[in-house]
C-alpha cells in the first residue's frame, strides 16, 4: 500500500441516512462488518489501493459525514469526483423514493459528466424487501446509472460494484 498508484479516483458517497454509506465502505476498506455501529463523524474519507487489471489503483472514498440528514451537501463535496455513488435500503422504501433527489443534486453538482454507480443495500435482508428489483433496474436504465443490489453485511457485490464504476 506505500507504492505509488498509477492513477487517483475521487468517489463520493451519497444517500438517505442509515441506508448503509458507512458499513459498505467499512466492508470495502477492511472487509468487516460492524453491526451497532454509530453515525458517521468525523471521518471524511478513506484511499484503498485495488489492482484494476494492470494498474495499481487509489480510491479515495468519501462518506458523508452525517450531513445527508439535512440534505445539506456541498457542491464543494463533489469537487474533482470521479464517479458518485448513490444508495438505497431495499428494505426502506422511502430511501428509494428519495434517490430521485439525489441524484438533481447531484447533476446540479457534476452534471452527467462522470459516471453514477446506484446501490441497493442489504439484500442479506431479502424478506423485509419493500423495492423489487426491478424498480431499481428502470430507475438505472432511465438514468443511465450503474446497478446493483448488495450488501454490506454479507459483502455480497460490495467489490464488483465498485471495480465497475
Ligand atoms: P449510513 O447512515 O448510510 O452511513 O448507514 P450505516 O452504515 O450507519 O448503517 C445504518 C444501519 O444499517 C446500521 O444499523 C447498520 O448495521 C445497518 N446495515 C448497514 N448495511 C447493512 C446490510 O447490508 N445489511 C443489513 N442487514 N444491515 C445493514
Ligand atoms: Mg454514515
Amino acid at each position: 500500500s506505500l507504492s505509488t498508484p498509477d492513477r487517483l479516483f475521487k468517489i463520493v458517497f451519497v444517500g438517505n441516512s442509515a441506508v448503509g454509506k458507512t458499513s459498505f465502505l467499512r466492508r470495502f476498506c477492511d472487509d468487516r462488518f460492524s453491526p451497532g455501529m454509530t453515525a458517521t463523524v468525523g471521518i471524511d474519507y478513506r484511499v484503498k489501493m485495488v489492482h484494476v487489471g494492470d494498474s495499481q489503483v487509489a480510491l479515495q472514498l468519501w462518506d458523508t459525514a452525517g450531513q445527508e440528514r439535512y440534505r445539506c451537501i456541498t457542491q464543494q463535496f463533489f469537487r474533482k469526483a470521479d464517479g458518485v455513488i448513490v444508495m438505497y435500503d431495499l428494505t426502506a422504501k422511502q430511501s428509494f423514493l428519495s434517490v430521485r433527489q439525489w441524484l438533481s443534486t447531484v447533476e446540479e453538482a457534476v452534471g452527467d459528466r462522470i459516471p453514477v454507480l446506484l446501490l441497493g443495500n442489504k439484500i442479506d435482508n431479502e424478506k423485509e424487501r419493500e423495492v423489487p428489483r426491478g424498480l431499481g433496474e428502470q430507475l438505472a436504465k432511465e438514468n443511465n446509472l450503474i446497478f446493483y443490489e448488495c450488501s454490506a453485511y454479507s459483502g455480497h457485490n460490495t467489490k464488483e460494484s465498485l471495480l465497475h464504476l
